[in-house]
């Protein structure tokens, strides 16, 4: 952290962060259960249980490791980013939008010339971000856990994340709705980290020396 103790970067999680993610999870099961996509949707849920925090150095290398979990990978593969990953994004798109707070959030902090960044869990981060009403131009950066190698909280992941921002990980703020995959990752690298709670706007405080 620099004098101030403002951030260099902020890092923003995506999914139940930047919007309220409440019926998703039932509304991707539906839609699944009525495609006959159900059990991939739960072998999906089981592999990422499974793998995450795990460090696979490659994205190439991750996937591979997932759709091993599933009984035929080639199928699954196919599933994921033809039908699931667009399925989950039309359903951001007619279902969900952005938390009031974040643009107001982003005017503070570009302002002071604090940079923001996005990083989720899941790929298509730039679609589902289109999806919800975030111009993916307002981050200087975007991530996706899978394409650094390893889900979240990975800490290969983060260190990698904060050498692509060319920053030191006590240089961010990772705000996010969960302590188990985001927090943990941050502080396993010295991030400091912010525990988002549903409909509140983060704490984020710009002036204060307590960041
Ligand atoms: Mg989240």
């Amino acid at each position: 952290m620099s004098t101030t103790n403002q951030p260099r970067v902020v890092i923003f999680d995506l999914d139940g962060t930047l919007y309220d993610k409440s019926g998703l999870a039932c509304r991707l099961i539906f839609s699944s259960l009525v495609r006959g996509d159900l059990g991939l949707l739960r072998r999906e849920q089981n592999a990422r249980k499974k793998l995450r925090g795990i460090s696979f150095n490659s994205e190439e290398q991750f996937y591979e490791a997932f759709f091993l979990e599933f009984p035929n990978p080639e199928k699954a593969r196919r599933w994921y980013f033809e039908r699931y990953m667009p399925l989950m994004v039309s359903i951001l798109q007619r279902k969900y939008s952005l938390y009031s707070w974040v643009s107001e959030i982003l005017k503070q902090l570009k302002d002071r010339q604090i940079r923001v960044a996005v990083f989720s869990d899941y790929g298509c981060v730039e679609d589902k971000l289109q999806a919800i009403g975030f111009d993916p131009r307002w981050a200087d950066a975007l991530f996706d856990a899978p394409a650094l190698g390893g889900l979240k909280p990975c800490k290969e992941s983060f260190a990698k994340l904060c050498e692509a921002l060319n920053v030191k990980p006590e240089e961010c703020l990772m705000v996010g709705d969960r302590h188990d995959t985001d927090g943990l990752g941050a502080e396993s690298v010295g991030m400091s980290f912010s525990l988002y709670v549903r409909n509140c706007r983060p704490g984020i405080n710009l002036d204060a020396s307590h960041l």
